[in-house]
């Protein structure tokens, strides 16, 4: 790899480079297509998610992807996850790193090409230039040109757009951790919380200025991405490749005509360079500045076009197959690239820890119980003999409506057990609880067990008492005055 581009021009100090302002030309192409399409997806699913609704009945909230903070759940479709179930989101985050390390050995740096939201919002703030102020000359000279009113109006007209797509940004993000209809609302009457209106701010400042002025050089300077998918290259990875053995030495049309087979294919129209987001000139080979979006393959292949020479002058080659063209080999299939040893490895383990986040979720039942002995003190001895000890008891119903539970006592013989919201005159091996919707139930019981009882282990057992049936059991112990 390449240093940054060095085209930059140093600052008088010299202690850091400045930045040359990067006015990407219009190109329309294969490319170009390809990355409209992936941005209008991820711009609507990200916009477009905290308005879907989703039926969960009466007890739970009908968002369908929300973070439940004030309620410590997790919501997304059909899936509600606990606080204590933690480990789905530490699977599903895990499976995003891997991947994006799967993405990476099949095709190259795509998701910084492609993908990555400081791409996407680039993309989107540099369509706004254009729409405001023209095409790449138009704003090169707009840029050079004096501040005059017309300037001035032009820039506070552009800048108020991407002020406005920032702070819808911004917003959608707050939607996500509130039901979004109700946010919205107590949003413009002032009535949402500060947090919200806070983080609104930052949000939206951090996208008026990454993706409104620092662009590029977020890429290049600031995120660790590229560095990390550095070290994971090799020869077999997808590159944008300028096939210099077929450009160089690279002349116009006209000196081409005039010394035939003297010059390579590229006639250095710079066209490659102007379509760039980042103002990465790939003829000077692959550079941490280079996304691999592919628009100079879709400006290069143009110009091919024009003067009448074969595309694919740049083109998404791994380095094996650049050496391979060299000797005149063909290349390899396309499969052969993208499914090669290193991204099944890393599919398999995708897809292992996938598989294993589904068996969790359906395996997992919606009824739990907890319980935790009272310490101080751990046992009452009553005047008859008897043994009492205190237990904080937590029954969980993770089911969108209530439900009556039955706690049993396994084991433990002759005791019986009451609760904090009953007599000690009905004591019985079972009682049944009523346990409101989604929710963690926490009873005081009390288990009576006959005099001469030895400590022991036993089990509190849980049933729901519906069709599911569903049961669940915690050991604990029984403490008697020579077991302390
Ligand atoms: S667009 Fe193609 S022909 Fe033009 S300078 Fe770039 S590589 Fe050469
Ligand atoms: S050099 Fe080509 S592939 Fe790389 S960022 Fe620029 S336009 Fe995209």
């Amino acid at each position: 790899m390449n240093s940054p581009d060095p085209q930059l021009h140093h600052s008088l100090l010299g202690t850091y480079e400045s930045r040359r302002k990067v006015h990407p030309k219009r190109i329309d192409g294969f490319f170009r297509r390809f990355k409209w399409l992936i941005m209008l997806v991820t711009l609507a699913i990200y916009y477009g998610t905290p308005w879907i609704r989703w039926d969960r009945g009466p007890y739970a909230p009908d968002q369908a992807v929300l973070v439940d903070l004030a309620n410590r759940r997790f919501y997304m479709f059909n899936i509600e996850i606990w606080p204590h179930e933690f480990y789905f989101v530490a699977g599903l985050l895990i499976m995003a790193g891997i991947g994006l390390f799967l993405l990476t050995s099949m095709v190259g740096r795509a998701w910084c090409g492609y993908a990555c939201p400081q791409t996407v919002w680039t993309d989107l703030f540099q369509h706004v230039d254009r729409f405001v102020d023209g095409d790449r000359n138009k704003r090169m000279r707009l840029d050079a040109a004096p501040w005059t009113a017309g300037k001035i109006a032009r820039r506070l007209f552009k800048w108020t757009i991407y002020l406005v797509i920032a702070f819808w940004t911004g917003g959608a993000w707050i939607m996500y951790f509130a039901d979004a209809p109700t946010l919205v609302r107590e949003f413009w009457t002032l009535e949402a919380p500060f947090v919200a209106y806070a983080t609104v701010g930052i949000l939206t400042a951090t996208t008026f200025i990454f993706g409104g002025f620092m662009r590029e050089q977020v890429c290049i300077y600031m995120c660790p991405w590229p560095r990390i998918q550095t070290a994971m290259m090799d020869e077999k990875s997808l590159t944008v490749t300028y096939k210099d053995w077929r450009g160089e030495p690279r002349g116009s049309v006209k000196k081409a005509q005039k010394h035939p087979g003297e010059f390579g294919d590229c006639i250095d129209c710079n066209q490659c360079v102007a379509v760039c987001p980042t103002g990465w000139d790939i003829r000077k080979g692959p550079d941490i500045s280079c996304i691999t979006c592919g628009l100079c393959i879709d400006a290069c292949d143009r110009v091919m076009d024009e003067v009448g020479r074969p595309r694919g002058l740049i083109d998404y080659l791994t380095l094996e197959d650049s050496e391979g063209e060299i000797r005149g080999q063909d290349h390899r299939p396309t499969w052969k690239k993208v499914l090669r040893p290193r991204s099944v490895l890393y599919f398999c383990v995708w897809a292992g820890i996938g598989l294993g986040l589904l068996f969790a979720l359906s395996a997992r039942t919606h009824t739990e119980i907890s319980a935790a002995p009272d310490r101080n003190p751990p046992y009452m001895l009553m005047s008859d003999g008897e043994v009492r000890n205190n237990y904080t008891v937590k029954l969980r119903n993770m089911e969108a409506r209530p439900r009556e539970m039955r706690v049993g006592i396994e084991g433990l013989p002759g005791a019986v057990m009451w609760s904090d919201t009953m007599s000690g005159d009905d004591a019985a091996r079972t009682i049944d609880l009523p346990v409101p919707a989604d929710a963690t139930q926490t009873v005081r019981l009390y288990v009576r067990a006959p005099q001469g009882t030895d400590a022991q282990d036993f089990s509190l057992s849980v049933v729901s008492l519906d069709e599911q049936a569903e049961t669940d059991a915690v050991e604990v112990r029984f403490v008697t005055p020579g077991d302390e």
